[in-house]
């Protein structure tokens, strides 16, 4: 089955430190790429992790705060330097295509790839070959969406004894029934539903952003398989959580717990903590599935159950 890995390229938040660059996540499935923000400074992190420059690309932008965005413009330069042929989609708020336009124009930057962009808004925003990408509002100080990456619907269980007793030779005819193509065996038509079980959901990842926890948030990301969610503060430091619109790990690890999702990864830490082993404890005390991210981890999602 294919991989599904994501990888950490910033976990910083509002500005950078030593060893942690600003918001950036790159999530890859068989050559293709799903960016989630472009904090300062993606670009030499999409090469040193081994992502690519001139892969299928979609990047989604969750909102128009610095530390998830100024890195954009710096990649697609780069992209369009390294002579980037294949298009590439851009999701975010409705101004971050102005911000491109305007700054581009000024800094005479012109790109030889097509460039889709399209605004973020609640729902499904973006269809690749590979992934559904859906999108909430975030609670956050200026307008800041959340995003689903979902893979593709996969097969279901496919039945060798249903097959064989409907007269299908293995080989060939196997093959095709798993791609979805209905055959012609023991004198009649046999069609996929015939020999497997209904299809299965994807593998699901699920991105806060900036934002505060809330109730809706909790059934947008409901049972994900990875949730990376707005660990900006400490518990302790609720406070500050609230009058910037953030979270704190306990609070990220509680939405976690009460969405069932498998596993929590936090992320976007202040710079005040020099270490973030407090937190990523106190997180586990809800919900044990939690890491804490760090610039260079790689994280496999694998199938539930697997
Ligand atoms: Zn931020
Ligand atoms: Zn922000």
């Amino acid at each position: 089955m294919p991989k599904l890995t994501v990888t950490f390229l910033g976990t910083s938040s509002a500005a950078p430190t030593k060893g942690r660059g600003l918001p950036a996540i790159a999530v890859q499935r068989e050559g293709s790429v799903i960016l989630l923000d472009c904090g300062e400074g993606v670009q030499r992190q999409v090469l040193s992790q081994g992502v690519g420059l001139n892969k299928e690309m979609s990047i989604l932008i969750t909102h128009l705060h610095g530390d998830h965005v100024t890195g954009l413009l710096g990649l697609l330069q780069t992209m369009g330097m390294a002579q980037r042929s294949k298009p590439l989609s851009i999701v975010g708020p409705r101004n971050l295509l102005n911000w491109l336009t305007v700054t581009a124009e000024l800094l005479g930057i012109g790109l030889p790839f097509q460039l889709n962009f399209f605004p973020a808004r609640a729902g499904t925003v973006l269809r690749t070959k590979d992934f559904r990408v859906r999108a909430t509002k975030a609670a956050h100080s200026v307008e800041a969406y959340c995003y689903i990456v979902e893979e593709k619907d996969r097969p279901g269980v496919f039945h060798p004894e249903k097959a064989r007793a409907l007269g299908v030779p293995e080989g060939r005819l196997w093959s095709a029934l798993q791609r979805g193509r209905k055959v012609q065996a023991g004198g009649r038509t046999v069609v996929p539903s015939d020999v497997m079980g209904p299809s299965r959901s994807g593998r699901r990842i699920g991105y806060s952003g900036d934002t505060r926890p809330s109730a809706r948030l909790e059934r947008f990301f409901s049972k994900c398989d990875l949730l990376i969610f707005d660990s900006t503060f400490h518990g302790k430091d609720r406070d500050k959580a609230l009058e910037r619109k953030h979270s704190t790990c306990l609070e990220a690890a509680e939405l976690a717990k009460n969405a069932k999702v498998r596993r929590l990864a936090l992320t976007h830490f202040s710079a005040r903590y020099t270490s973030v082993g407090s937190l990523v404890r106190q997180a586990r005390s809800v919900f044990p599935e939690t890491i804490a991210a760090r610039d260079g981890l790689r994280l496999e999602v694998d199938y539930p159950g697997s």
